[in-house]
């Protein structure tokens, strides 16, 4: 049995106090972390104190983007031995928002991953087509690659205890969801990629989590579905009520 993830993917909003006073907030909230894993991925700023307020609670904090070397003249960025020192538990990679706007590669994505596990974060590795590639038919074609491209020199057993995110580009921030359906398919496509790459046991080891307009009215049908195993939410995560409404329906 895989556990369900649900993560919250702030992106570039709230401002300090209302991401504390929104941790504050949860903390004691949400679900036992045995029965689901809840996580909050903040702005890179605030997540020495997030950590700190979520310690010992059973909200994980995550980060949304990092660097795949450990230190070194890149002005801006954020490195793997950093986000460990402060005891970050996840981070999402590859977002198609990097992939868009910051010329993020599938070979960087790739090292980040790299880079995470050695640091003992998770990967939430995300993937996803476009309105126009769905629409071409190249959907499954995209999807593996980029999980191809993601996974490349990696053992079973650590593949094992990554986190891939499908979120269709045209469902995010649109307000359309893919259908439970259509988000199942994909993310079985993507459970026999690693099936695939590496062997059954590790394909049904691996979390793969739906995102893309996730509500607390259409998570329960998409978590009902044999290979969604959780969901990685923008808007929906902003606001105490709404996030926790989502981890009610687990
Ligand atoms: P929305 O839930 O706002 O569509 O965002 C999805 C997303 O990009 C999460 O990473």
């Amino acid at each position: 049995m895989r556990k369900p993830i649900i993560a919250g993917n702030w992106k570039m909003y709230k401002t300090f106090d209302e991401a504390v006073e929104f941790v504050e907030s949860v903390r004691e909230a949400v679900p036992s972390d045995e029965k689901v894993d809840a996580v909050i991925c903040a702005p890179a700023l605030y997540l020495p104190t997030l950590v700190d307020l979520a310690t010992e609670t059973d909200l994980a904090i995550g980060a949304q983007n990092m660097h795949f070397e450990n230190e070194g003249a890149f002005t801006g960025e954020i490195s793997p031995s950093q986000l460990e020192a402060i005891h970050v538990d996840y981070v999402i990679l590859g977002h198609s928002e990097r992939r868009e706007y910051f010329n993020e590669t599938d070979e960087a994505v790739n090292k980040k991953v790299k880079a995470a596990l050695s640091h003992g974060i998770v990967p939430i590795i995300c993937c996803g087509e476009t309105l126009e590639e769905r629409e071409a038919g190249q959907t499954e074609e995209k999807v593996s690659n980029q999980v191809k491209a993601a996974l490349q020199g990696f053992s079973s057993e650590e593949v094992a205890h990554m986190v891939i995110a499908y979120e269709p580009i045209w469902a995010i921030g649109t307000g359309k969801t893919a259908t439970a359906e259509d988000a199942n398919h994909v993310c079985g496509q993507i459970r026999k990629v690693v099936e695939e790459l590496y062997d059954n046991s590790t394909a049904q080891q691996i979390r793969i989590q739906y995102g893309g307009s996730v509500k607390p009215d259409n998570i329960e049908e998409l978590l009902s579905k044999e290979h969604i195993d959780g969901a990685l939410v923008g808007g929906a995560s902003l606001q105490v009520e709404s996030y926790l409404a989502l981890l009610d329906k687990i």
